[in-house]
Parts: structure tokens; sequence; C-alpha cells
């Protein structure tokens, strides 16, 4: 009933706004976004600056859908786009979104779909009542994005239903009028790994990612026996990354009846679904029970509202969110919440990179205002310098020519985001300018999937790889360089043949191709081990860096077997995703004004205690390096 109220208060205040000609059928709040229905477009669609004043005016996310009694039928519609495109464009596929009435055009060469000026999408608009949307048709396929396309198309009338609801508990009223706030450490303080963030007012609560500890069987869950943490009281979750530290328990949720939203970018989106699914997969593999099931991701799937950054959205009635670059994998997201009317403003930093790197900008580190700034410390040790890119880069030739001149392999283990696409595209350059001998690249596990994912979100990428990619005709993901395995035969021969670099899922060794590599050439001292990502506490990675010259694994038929290290080992951390000591720093002195609060989290005990010791030294600012379990009141 109240939410009636700010539904016929909101009525008013666009009727006002817009011009006395536009006819408004009815306006409905679809999860964030306030959906007008109007019966002439024609007037919003000649000047659609009408709606972006409206939109900035009332600090709402405003979307207008044309009647949909006038629009054309499907079949008519799609084969009226392909006569007034044509063949030149390449048109891959045509498909509808019925709930906000969007025609999707995917080709190959999207400008001429769009027109000149745009023309052809106006006159698609005019002709069908649909709301044209021209896309790059991605360059290679990716199976996960197949799949949530069709989850998505078969269920459009369930996720209008979904959305409708969201729409409601936003715009409810609220009960109090003091903001009171607490933040919740419920995993991934002291640690890294279950990263999850309760947030709460009087009158809402928010959680901040839901990840699962990757290296310690024992205390995979974060801590959601605290009080403080009811799944029917959320609001929101908002995810920053697709990583499994931060995305592995999402579905959990949805599997004990949350039914809320789950905001992210379209990116995190289609990269935590595939690791999600891959979790699954793995834990059957292994004999284990998954913590949820395929049903489940798509339950979340169909939860998610995928949001761009910048965009400022209301997610509880004293709560907005905006999502900002994190420059550490695709489509991470620094989280910054606004509360109340001017009340207090959080940061959460999620793994985040203050430095360029070939995939992605650096983090964004421009707020309006930061009270509370909440960062990670993966390398905040007083030890942790992380050495430039132009030094590992120099280390990285170095240790692969030793080795492959001397008729050896390379094993590097990655995870399927972000290292991994990282050094191809690195490894490409170093290829193609002569830099290291001319050796086949392999690549096994999730990467080429991932890596598919990221040719179809060029947007998301940095400006020059973008550059590359779109206007030069050089997508380093495309190149014939590398091989992707994808059979134990394949691999077999992987494995008997000559000199060559093979990239590898997963990253810590805690299963996957890199350790059935790892089993077969760890014999051999002409082979090198490249580490260039961080290794959990608790992972046959993490003790094969410290040291450990062997390691035992039950084999298929139940007997231990032994494998001694002889391989050469390297560490070569100038590649990571996270920032470093003094660019965590760097990045906290940039803020401004500084946030009066500063908490720490995601790294081993002694640096998150140690960075936060620092932190308070330097910048005169309060700091605090919660447990898990603890609540803070921020306000
Ligand atoms: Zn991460
Ligand atoms: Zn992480």
């Amino acid at each position: 009933m109240s939410c009636e109220r700010e539904l016929n208060r909101i009525k008013t205040v666009i009727k006002k706004n817009l011009p006395a000609d536009i006819k408004i059928k009815k306006i409905e709040f679809e999860g964030p976004d306030i959906a007008v229905y109007s019966e002439n477009p024609k007037v919003l669609i000649d000047d659609a600056n009408i709606l972006k004043d409206l939109a900035k005016k009332m600090r709402k996310r405003i979307v207008v859908r044309w009647n949909f009694e006038k629009r054309r039928d499907m079949i008519e519609t799609e084969k009226y786009i392909q006569d007034l495109i044509g063949e030149d464009a390449e048109i891959s596929n045509i498909e509808f979104d019925e709930n906000k009435g969007e025609v999707i055009i995917e080709s190959a060469k999207p400008g001429l779909v769009i027109g000149k000026k745009g023309n052809n999408l106006t006159e698609i608009r005019r002709n069908t009542f649909w709301q044209p949307i021209a896309i790059r048709a991605p360059p290679i396929d990716s199976k996960t994005i197949k799949l949530i396309r069709g989850m998505l198309k078969t269920e459009r009338a369930k996720q209008k239903q979904i959305l409708l609801k969201i729409g409601k508990r936003i715009h409810r009223p609220t009960l109090f009028n003091d903001l009171k706030i607490r933040m919740t450490a419920l995993g991934g303080f002291r640690e890294v790994g279950r990263s999850c963030i309760l947030i709460q007012t009087n009158d809402s609560s928010i959680l901040l990612d839901c990840g699962v500890n990757v290296g310690n069987r024992n205390n995979q869950f974060p801590f959601f026996e605290v009080p403080q943490f009811l799944i029917r009281d959320l609001d929101a979750v908002v995810l920053t990354h697709a990583h499994l530290d931060h995305s592995g328990l999402v579905p959990f949720l949805f599997k004990y009846g949350y039914r809320g939203p789950l905001y992210c970018t379209l990116p995190t989106r289609n990269l935590s679904t595939m690791l999600q699914l891959d979790y699954i997969s793995v834990a059957e593999r292994e004999g284990r029970p998954a913590p949820y099931s395929k049903r489940d991701v798509k339950t979340t799937v169909l939860h998610t509202i995928p949001l761009s950054y910048g965009k400022v959205t209301d997610i509880a009635p004293d709560v907005k969110l905006t999502l900002h670059n994190s420059g550490h994998i695709l489509g991470g997201s620094i989280v910054h919440l606004h509360f109340g009317d001017g009340g207090y403003n959080f940061v959460y930093t999620g793994d985040y990179k203050f430095q360029k790197t070939r995939l992605l900008e650096p983090a964004t580190v421009s707020f309006p205002r930061v009270e509370c700034l909440l960062t990670e410390s993966t390398y905040g040790g007083a030890q942790d310098r992380i050495p430039s890119r132009h030094e590992s880069e120099k280390e990285l030739r170095d240790v692969i020519n030793a080795h492959i001149r001397k008729g050896g392999k390379i094993l590097i283990p990655v995870l399927a985001v972000g290292r991994a696409q990282e050094l191809i595209i690195i490894l490409e350059e170093f290829i193609s300018h002569g830099l290291i001998d001319k050796v086949p690249i392999f690549i096994d596990g999730l990467i080429s999937e991932a890596t598919a994912i990221h040719t179809a979100n060029p947007d998301f990428l940095s400006s020059d790889l973008r550059e590359k990619i779109l206007h030069q005709g050089k997508n380093p993901f495309l190149s014939e360089y590398f091989t992707t395995i994808s059979s134990k035969d394949e691999r077999k021969e992987v494995i008997k043949g000559g000199p060559c670099i093979i990239l590898a899922t997963s990253g810590m060794l805690i299963g996957g191709p890199s350790l059935i590599y790892l089993k077969e050439l760890a014999d051999d001292s002409k082979n090198g081990l490249i580490f260039v990502s961080y290794q959990v506490e608790g992972t046959l990675g993490r003790r094969v860096q410290k040291g450990f010259k062997e390691f035992q694994y039950e084999d298929t038929r139940g007997r231990t077997q032994l494998v001694k290290l002889n391989l050469h080992l390297y560490t070569i951390s100038g590649f990571s995703g996270h920032s470093s000591r003094s660019q965590i720093s760097q990045y906290i002195r940039k803020i401004n004004p500084p946030p009066r609060l500063i908490i720490v989290n995601h790294g081993e005990e002694s640096k998150t205690v140690s960075l936060s010791s620092l932190l308070h030294k330097k910048l005169k600012r309060t700091t605090k390096s919660p447990t898990n379990m603890e609540t803070i009141r921020l306000k």
C-alpha cells in the first residue's frame, strides 16, 4: 500500500516534468528502474534529452517502454531489420526481450547496424515500436553466455514478476528516521577466502560478496550463524567480482530461500556463472557433495540485475549503490554505498589493482565522498614489494628462454579468469616481437571459455587493448600461437612432446589440469614451474612455493603416490591483479576528502594488522583490522 503512495508521488513528478502531449499509460517499479509506459512514444524518440534530464533531476533510473500492443510481430520485425540493414553488416543473431521491449541485433559490424547518426536505429524504433540495441558478435563463442541467454529467454515472464517484486521492496517507505549503520565481518577478515560482509541500517540489510574458502575445506563457509545475519531480511546482495573467494556461495543463498536481487556487472554475471557451474562439476568429479545445484545457479541468474560502472542505483529505501572499475579482473567492481540523504558513504574496494595492466584500466579513485573505506590487503605486508611490470616481463622472458633452450617445458598454473588473459596478451607480444623462441603455447582448463567471455565484453577492457581489438583488428586472444587442449589424449601428447609453455587451471594446484601436468613434469630439472598469482594458505601451490620438495596424492586406484619436485620453481609477482602495499597507500591518499575510518580485510593476519598500523601512522586516520564475526558501528 505504501509503495503505491511512493509510486503516485513519482508519477506526479514525472507528469509535471514531461511535455503535456506525452500520454503516460502506466508507471511501474521494475527492480531499481522506473518504467514509464507511454502511448505516443514518437515525441520521446525524437527528443531523448527529455528523459535524460528527467532521470538526472529525479536521481532515478528511468526507462521508457512503448505500449506492447503496438509492437510489430517478432517475425515481421526480424525480416524488416534484415532488409533495412542489408547483408554487409553480417547480422548473426536477432533476439527479442519482451519485458524490456528490446530487439538485440548482434553483428560483425555494429556500426552498419546503427547507421549514420543512428538513422537505422531511429527507423527501427519508428516502424516496429521495438527498442533496437546493436551489439558486436563476439569473435569466439562462449558456452556460458549461450546458456545464460537460453535461461533468460525461457523465463522472461518469471523474470518480470521477480523485478516487480524487487521494485516494490526497494521503494517501500523507511520506518526509522535516524541513520545508524553497522558492518559485520562474516568472512575474509584476517584471511584470504570466503569474503562476505554484512552492512545493516535500521531499515535495510545488504550483503557484499559471498565467497567460499578454496584453500581450507574445513572452514569453507562464511560465518552465517551470527545472529545479525538473517537471509529473509536481506534487501540486496552485491558482488564485486567473479573469483570464487567472492562469488562461490552466492547460489547457496538462493538455495536457502533468498529471492532478492544480485547486483554486479554483466561480465561478472557471466564469469561467476561459469565458475560456479565449474565448482559444482569439480565437486561431483571428486565425489563430494556440492553446496548447491545447477538449479540454484539458474535462480541466481534470474535474480541478477546487471549494472554498468558509474550508474547510481537505488537498492533499498535508504541505500544507493554505484559500481566502479577495480582494475582487478574483467567486470570487477569497487562498491560505493550512499546511505540516507547525504548521510554517509562507504566504499568497499573488493580486490583491486591501482595500476594499469595490459588487460584493464587502474582502479577508479574518484568518489563524491567517502567516510569509511574497506580495503583489501593481499599484498599489504611490510615485505610485499611487487616488482615493476617491466622487471617481471624481463624475468618471465629469461626464465622461459632458459628452459626452452634446454629442451624443457614451462608450466604456469593460473586462475581461469584474470592472470590467464594478462599472460596470453604478454606471451603473444613476446612471440610476435621475437623476444622468446616460437614454441607452442597450450591452454588447458576453463581459460579458453573465460577468454571467450572477455572477447564478448570489449567495453570493459583497457583502452589500448580495446583499440587493438576494435580498430586495428589485432585481437591477441585470437592469435594462432595458442592451442586449446580439451581432451586427455591431447594432454598426453603435450606431456610427451617437445619444449612448450602450458597455461593451466587451477591456479593454486588444488586440482584440475595444472596438477596433472605437475605430476608428469615434476621429475625433470629441465622443466620450470612459474607462479604468477597469489597462493592461498592451505593449498598445494602455497606449500610448493614455500619450498616443499615433494607431495603425495591418491591415484585412481586409491594408492598413495609420491611426487618429487626436481623442476625449477619461480615466483613472479609483478603480474598480480592486486595492489601492492605502496599502491594501497597511494590509492587511499588520492581519495579526497580522505576517509575518516579505514578498515582492512582480505589478507593474512600479519599483513592485515601491519597494513592497518602503517595507514594509521602515515595518514593519521582511525584504522581497524577486525576479525571474522566482529561488528563495527560505522555511524
Ligand atoms: Zn579476486
Ligand atoms: Zn579475492
